[in-house]
This record gives structure tokens, sequence and C-alpha cells, in this order.
């Protein structure tokens, strides 16, 4: 059988429902429907059953939910619970809604699967962050044999120098240009994200600055958390992807985490929106591979 590699952290994930103040299920993303839960739901009756059959849309790619005009699931309640889960059970759910954000990728040549719990969800940026203790991982959910990053990349055969482990900020003007301006090439979630860019490139000396004060100060063993759990998420891609470039991938994008937070100063919000942005989009991730491609030859 498969093993499958887990962060600690996910087996401490719960979903916030209520409690959670950037819920995804606010996030204008369109939720694919499988098609054994579309069937279950066309069948609901009642007002329910009206409204499931209002909101689920198809097309050449299959099901899905429609969102509202206020770009929220429509199912979602003003008290932040889901109204599925309230009236038909948690078993109702869609695969997707199911799994979010838990995140599975197969390694075949391996035999292994790498699973997580992403990002782009507030209460996965809180287990991230709640300590300055090193990323531990664990074979399935057996904590009792819990290893480090390094001995990961270890039992995966990935070969990184010491220095690579670690992240180790950049504060030559040019490279924090060069982040940002990366950042700036990706497809926007939303208008927001293309503004929030540009008022950074026009703060870079700003943002600059920040970064060269913070260099003495800042928690750095959160951004090698930081750092080391945006290279984990890719190295599914290791079969086809050079060591190096991962590494210039994870840099790059950990370094625009950090300048995020030095203006913002909400350091799990800026990883949290990054996530959304970038990891929930393979275009995006494949863009910046490309980019990193190129940087690190
Ligand atoms: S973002 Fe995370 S904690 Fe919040 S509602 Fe979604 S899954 Fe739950």
């Amino acid at each position: 059988m498969m093993e499958m590699i887990i962060p600690e952290i996910y087996t401490r994930f719960y979903c916030k429902a209520g409690d959670c103040q950037h819920s995804c299920c606010k996030e204008s993303w369109e939720i694919d429907v499988d098609a054994d839960t579309a069937d279950y739901y066309f069948q609901v009756t009642g007002e329910l059953g009206k409204l499931l059959k209002e909101n689920i849309g198809q097309n050449k790619e299959g099901y899905h939910i429609k969102e509202n005009s206020a770009g929220k699931c429509p199912f979602l309640r003003k008290d932040g619970l889901c109204r599925l889960v309230a009236e038909l059970g948690e078993d109702s759910l869609c695969d997707i809604c199911a799994l979010h954000p838990r995140f599975y990728e197969v390694m075949a040549d391996k035999d292994l699967e790498l699973g997580g719990v992403g990002l782009c969800c507030e209460r996965t940026c809180e287990l991230l962050l709640e300590n300055k203790e090193p990323l531990q991982f664990c074979f399935d959910e057996a904590e009792d044999r819990l290893f480090t990053f390094e001995e990961l990349l270890e039992k995966l055969g990935i070969i990184l120098k010491k220095e690579e482990l670690r992240f180790k900020p950049n504060i030559e003007k040019e490279y924090v240009q060069w982040v940002l301006s990366c950042l700036g090439k990706t497809e926007p979630l939303d208008d927001q994200w293309t503004t929030h860019i540009m008022d950074l490139q026009n703060r870079v000396d700003e943002v600059r600055a920040k970064l060269t004060s913070a260099t003495s100060t800042a928690p750095w063993a959160l951004f090698d958390k930081i750092y080391q759990y945006i290279l984990y998420r890719q190295l599914e891609k290791s079969a086809k992807v050079s060591a190096r470039v991962l590494v210039v991938y994870a840099h790059l994008n950990t370094e625009f985490v950090l300048l995020d937070s030095l203006i913002t100063g909400d350091l799990p919000e800026a990883l949290r929106r990054w996530s959304g942005q970038i990891e929930y989009d393979t275009d995006n991730v494949d863009m910046l591979l490309g980019i990193s491609h190129d940087h690190g030859i």
C-alpha cells in the first residue's frame, strides 16, 4: 500500500466554520460538484431542494455551485455555517468541500503520497505560525514517528545544500524589485490584488528600508517554516523540476510574503492571501516555476 507523508499540523487541523474571518465559502471560487453528489442534490426536496436546483450549474466540464451576487457560496448562512451541513449533514458535501483545504499529491516514482493542508486557509496559517518550533512531518497520522524537513528530503532522495534548507532574506534592491515584478505578472484573483502589488511596487524603497531594519528583529524561525512549507507543496514535481528551481520558487514566494507582511503588519493574512492567489492557481504556480527556472540557471 502506498504510504502517505503529512505535516504534523495536518493531524491537528479542524475547520473554524462560523469562527473563520476569511471563510473559503466567501472567496468567489467556482466549486466543482462531483456527479454523484450532484445527483443526490437534485433529489433533495422542499425549499432547500429548490435552492439546490437553482444554484447548481452545469457546463461541459461538469457541475458547479454558482456563486451569488456577492461572490459567496449561496449555501453560506449569516452565522458563517454551511446550510447543507446544517440541514443534510456533513456527508452531503461534495468531494471538494469535504476535502478542502487538504491536498494530496502522488509521487509515483517514489511510491509515496504527500498530503497537507493548504495555506489559503486561515486555520492552516494559524497552525503553521503558532510557534517557532521546526516544521515536522509524519507517516499517515502516526505522530510517534516525527521527522524534520531535512529528514523528509533525505527520505525522498532530494539533495539540497545546507543553506537551501532555510530562508535567508535578500535585501538587494534589484532582488526586491524582481520579486514584486514576478508577483505582478501573475493572473490576479481579484482587482484588489493588482492594486496591492502596484502599491508595493510604488513603495519599493519603503519596503526595502523595512526589510533592512527587520533583518535583526524578524521572526526568522517562522519564515523558515513558511519557506519549507511552500517548498514541500511543490516537492511532488521533483521528478520533472530540479531541486534548484524549487528552491528559487520557494525563496521568491517567501520573500514576497515577508515584504507584504512588513508593509501590512499582518503575517498570517499576507501568507493566506498569497497562497489563495498563487498556490490555488496552477497557471500562476507554473509561471513562477518557469521564471524560477530562468533565474536559477
Ligand atoms: S478557510 Fe479554513 S477554517 Fe475557514 S471556513 Fe474554510 S476550511 Fe474552514
